[in-house]
């Protein structure tokens, strides 16, 4: 059963679309509307708007756009009423009949949710009964209050432990599998993947958990056993903790980025609160995508006993690439941030990222240490690390200035390194490219006037007041305007609306060249000076060019009466035509 439009437009009555979008994409004023980084594409400057007015948003640079219902369905990858029930929730709205949704949370994604959270309680639950585990946890320097916000628990030692308090509870087999939780066993059944380890839940920004981490208690290996890639988890796409530091981190305007998840909970329970965990040792591009979002500058907490160490400073091109201002935090031989906030406080620690340096100076330094800078293959060796990641900067006032620093760091002839970076610049193939067309050519064909009137009654219901009057919805030539025109035109005019592009977007919500269309329009009206002569302009346009068609199959039937001598029709036909020509 469909959601009524009526329910959809009492929800965006309530919920304010800046403030959705706002809980994923910081978003600054821009005139009337609100800017910031598409989250669906890669881009250094923004391109990704968000009106308030319209309740829309809209991406000039890849042509996403939506309402409020198509933002959440993209970003959570979510079904339609699945992001109905959401902001219904958030709205406070009731929705009328339970039914709604319900299909949808019996999704794949929705049920590896459900059994990650019954996990997670069953591992907290045993950790609460386990004194051991918790003087482990203690000895480790994580508090109780660290312990219950991160949701740590113990996985039993059992090889079904997990396994019986799961199908206890109904959950299937297959479901259980599916969510990583179990492994199939050589002689039939399953078992545990955890035993015997602390549970660390990964979370999305919205707090639900896509997987778990577990680490053992003593020295035995492996160290750490994680979730596998599952419907709902992704290694490299998510940071750990960014749903509890996201905020702080905005605020802050730099994100400390640190690699496990000990790294990550002894500072923040000591209140460095603007960091994250990679979980990994291999940063990704959407890693730094995420971030970036939220910050300009990240400051990477680097260990420096790592195994080969300019092959993972390499790795942090990949920030520079996305625009990041990278500093590297290099604490004491030995220690991770775990170790090192235990030993030397969290203010040693606040120390070590002040003293931070930008990845530019960190690595000159360490290749100056290896290589000697006096000598002609050492000079080649070092320039040959540099040049990558200074070709990755996008800055070209920047990336002369390093070139310029490189050069007298080297003694080199500065025109020499320029000629390298060009080689570099030529390897380095991946570009996106800018402002992709929109996909539908219908789109393109819309006349403009259509498409600008479209948008003045978006911008204005005033002026669908005004067309009812003087304008058919047939008179529209493009397929699609005529079906967005007469829905626009059955709207109560006195209905109190949220939004008409977003009412519209959401009647039309699976009928994508539609969509298109009212996002264009939606976009086109910004400033417009003389809206009374814009709009009897365009209505005469349209108007003109379809009487120019109707013209044109005029003369081609008279043609035909005339050659089949049919003097009646002719009459007729000339009579029409003379007729239309006054028009
Ligand atoms: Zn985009």
């Amino acid at each position: 059963m469909p959601i009524p439009d009526q329910i959809l437009d009492e929800i965006q009555n309530k919920v304010n679309i800046v403030e959705v979008i706002s809980a994923y994409v910081p978003l600054k004023k821009a005139g009337r509307n609100y800017k910031g980084l598409c989250p669906f594409h890669h881009e250094k400057t923004p391109s990704f708007m968000v009106s308030q007015d319209k309740q829309i948003y809209h991406c000039f640079g890849c042509g996403a756009g939506g309402n409020a219902f198509s933002f959440l369905m993209r970003q959570e990858r979510l079904e339609f009423p699945e992001a109905v029930r959401l902001l219904a929730e958030k709205a406070g709205i009731r929705l009328p009949s339970s039914s709604y949704g319900d299909k949808a949370s019996s999704s794949l994604a929705n049920k590896i949710y459900e059994v990650n959270e019954l996990a997670c309680s069953f591992y907290q639950a045993n950790l609460a009964g386990d004194k051991d585990a918790s003087g482990y946890l203690n000895s480790r320097g994580i508090g109780q209050e660290a312990v219950k916000s991160f949701r740590l628990g113990i996985a039993p030692k059992a090889w079904d432990g997990l396994l019986n308090f799961l199908k206890a509870k109904g959950v299937s087999l297959e479901i259980i599998e599916k969510a990583g939780l179990i492994i199939p066993s050589d002689r039939g059944g399953h078992y545990d993947r955890f035993r015997e380890r602390v549970t660390f839940p990964i979370f999305d920004l919205r707090s639900r958990i896509l997987g778990f981490g577990a680490r053992v208690m003593d020295s035995s290996l492996p160290k750490y056993v994680n979730s596998p890639e599952t419907v709902v988890y992704s290694k490299g796409q998510n940071l750990y903790g960014f749903n509890f530091s996201k905020e702080d981190i905005k605020k802050a305007n730099y994100a400390i980025v640190v690699e496990g998840y000990m790294d990550f909970i002894l500072p923040f329970q000591a209140g460095v609160r603007n960091i994250v965990a990679t979980l990994g040792t291999a940063l990704t591009g959407d890693q730094a995508r995420l971030l970036k979002r939220f910050a300009k500058t990240c400051v990477i907490v680097y260990d420096p006993d790592e195994a080969g160490e300019s092959a993972s400073l390499r790795n942090l091109d990949i920030f520079i690439k996305e625009g990041l201002g990278v500093y590297i935090a290099a604490l004491k031989k030995g220690y991770d941030p775990d170790s090192f906030v235990r030993n030397f406080g969290v203010e040693g620690f606040r120390e070590v990222i002040k003293e931070a340096k930008n990845l530019f100076d960190y690595k000159l330094e360490l290749l100056s240490q290896r290589f000697n800078p006096n000598d002609i293959h050492g000079k080649v060796e070092i320039a040959q690390e540099m040049l990558p990641t200074i070709a990755k900067i996008d800055n070209a006032i920047l990336q002369s200035s390093l070139i310029k620093r490189l050069g007298q760091a080297l003694s080199i002839d500065e025109d020499s390194l320029r000629v390298e970076l060009k080689k570099v610049k030529t390897d380095y193939s991946h570009r996106p490219s800018k402002a992709q067309t929109p996909r539908n050519e219908k789109g393109k064909e819309t006349g403009k006037a259509e498409k600008m009137l479209l948008g003045m009654m978006l911008e204005d219901r005033d002026f669908i007041k005004r067309s009812i009057d003087i304008i058919k919805p047939e008179e529209f030539r493009d397929d699609a305007m005529r079906e967005i025109i007469k829905v626009l035109f059955s709207y109560d005019p006195e209905a109190k609306m949220a939004s008409v592009a977003s009412s519209l977007l959401s009647h039309f919500k699976d009928n994508e060249d539609v969509c298109q269309i009212v996002l264009e329009a939606a976009s086109l009206n910004e400033a417009i000076s003389d809206s009374n002569k814009v709009f009897v302009d365009c209505v005469e346009t349209i108007k003109k060019g379809n009487i120019r068609l109707q013209l044109a199959a005029l003369q081609d039937a008279i043609r035909k009466a005339h050659a089949s001598k049919d003097d009646k029709a002719l009459k007729e036909l000339l009579s029409k035509y003379n007729s239309l020509v006054k028009a």
